[in-house]
């Protein structure tokens, strides 16, 4: 298939052009490089083998979205484009509502207006909101989400349900992502925060380069074994192959909207990350244990029964794989793609 990935260039969609090129599909991206660098671009097409065609643009811009898909003709629309930051989207929330909906807009008016009938969409975990039992399945309801960013994704996954109703042609899968981390094991691709990370591993990781001085471990008196939060974390490997697998599902399933929680099903505390990153680095790693983080949940994971069913996907690496890929990248790449 002809596949547009919108946010190809970031850190997921990235992952998931070499998995989608190995699966026989011709990609082309769209992505703004509001929160990547070109330079990724170049990367992949080294890895891929191939010429990835790219267009740099916003897509909240309809007139040039209208344009590509007049100018382009897909087969699916594999929908990463957005902005991803709980705290951020705290402080700027209509910035937040503005492109996360929007971008989405123009794309499924695009998409509806040309014929194009397949789309993948970046959901997430934070759907499941503070009270939904664990582990986490996809018929809870009602989603609920405690910061703007989340509710964006409450908010368009209520959007392509009521577009799907209206049109029961159009497939849509929601693909509910746990906690991604981990590298291409080349190396040559990777997690490349513009700013602070937010999120522990790439901290982590930045912190092992020397990039930061110490961890802040965000409170160890959670009702969990060892008092820290604990998430399911999800290698970005895994996770762009169940990518490919919603893709070809969507072409066989007679349901308009397809929900998909891409996780382990385990759950793994703040500490024991720390711990399996000082393994995969070979030494120990300034961390501190501070107070809680607003916001935060104890614990977190997935139930992936849905997906292995009807997907025939599973993950198949560990958190030692996630860290040593994360290391391979960060210590290659100390300042990402730009170091
Ligand atoms: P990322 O920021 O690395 O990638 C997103 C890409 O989209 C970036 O390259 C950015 O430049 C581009 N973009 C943003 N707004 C755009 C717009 N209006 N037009 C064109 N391009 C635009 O983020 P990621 O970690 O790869 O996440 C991808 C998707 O997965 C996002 O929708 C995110 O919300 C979702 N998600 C991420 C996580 C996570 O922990 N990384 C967890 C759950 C869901």
């Amino acid at each position: 298939m002809r596949v547009l990935v919108s946010g190809g260039a970031g850190y997921i969609g990235s992952h998931t052009v070499v998995h989608l090129v190995a699966a026989g599909h011709d990609v082309v991206i769209v992505d703004s490089f509001a929160n990547s660098k070109p330079a990724v671009i170049g990367r992949l097409e080294a890895l891929t083998g191939r010429h990835l065609p790219v267009h740099a643009f916003d897509l909240t811009d309809r007139d040039k979205t209208e344009r590509l898909f007049g100018d382009e003709s897909f087969d699916a629309v594999v929908h990463f484009a957005g902005l991803k930051a709980v705290g951020e989207s705290a402080r700027i929330p209509l910035d937040y509502y503005e492109n996360n909906l929007d971008a989405t807009f123009s794309l499924v008016r695009a998409m509806r207006r040309h014929g194009v009938k397949l789309l993948v969409f970046s959901s997430s975990a934070t759907v499941y909101g503070e009270q939904a039992p664990l582990p986490y399945r996809e018929d809870y309801a009602p989603l609920q989400s405690s910061s703007p960013y989340g509710r964006t994704k409450v908010m368009i996954e209520q959007v392509l349900t009521d577009v799907a109703a209206a049109d029961p042609s159009m497939r849509f899968a929601l693909l509910r992502y746990f906690n991604p981390v981990g590298t291409h094991p080349s190396g040559t691709i990777g997690e490349d925060p513009q700013d602070i990370p937010n999120n522990l591993m790439p901290f982590l990781a930045q912190v092992a380069v020397g990039r930061r001085d110490k961890l802040i471990v965000f409170g160890d008196d959670y009702p969990t074994d060892d008092g820290t939060c604990e998430r399911d974390y999800i290698h970005v490997e895994d996770l762009a192959a169940g990518h490919v697998a919603a893709l070809g599902r969507l072409t066989t399933t007679n349901s308009p909207v397809s929900v998909w929680n891409l996780g382990t099903g385990r759950g793994t505390s703040v500490l024991e990350l720390v711990h399996a990153f000082e393994r995969a680095v070979g030494r120990e790693l300034p961390y501190e244990i501070g107070p809680r983080r607003p916001g935060d949940l104890p614990r977190s994971w997935a139930d992936p029964g849905r997906a292995h069913a009807e997907l025939g996907w599973s993950t198949t690496k560990s958190v030692d794989d996630m860290c040593a890929d994360t290391w391979r990248w960060q210590s290659a790449n100390p300042m990402g793609y730009e170091g």
